[in-house]
């Protein structure tokens, strides 16, 4: 799965559009991602623009 760093997102929710699993969504405590849907592709870590996204385990 993906984890966001707060502290660098700017909720611009452009992760959330190219993830072709749709595994992240946008919420107020910001970007979430589905573990059982993400498949680890990178797409959403190359995108953000402040490099906020982080793949784990
Ligand atoms: S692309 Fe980056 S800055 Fe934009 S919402 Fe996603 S994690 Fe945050
Ligand atoms: S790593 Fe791929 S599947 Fe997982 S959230 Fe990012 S874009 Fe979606």
């Amino acid at each position: 799965m993906v984890k966001a760093d707060k502290k660098i997102c700017l909720r611009c929710s452009g992760c959330v559009a190219v993830c072709p699993q749709s595994a992240l969504k946008l919420t107020e405590h910001g970007i979430e991602c589905d573990p059982d849907k993400c498949t680890k592709c990178g797409i959403c870590v190359r995108f953000c623009p402040v490099g906020a996204l982080k793949l784990e385990d």
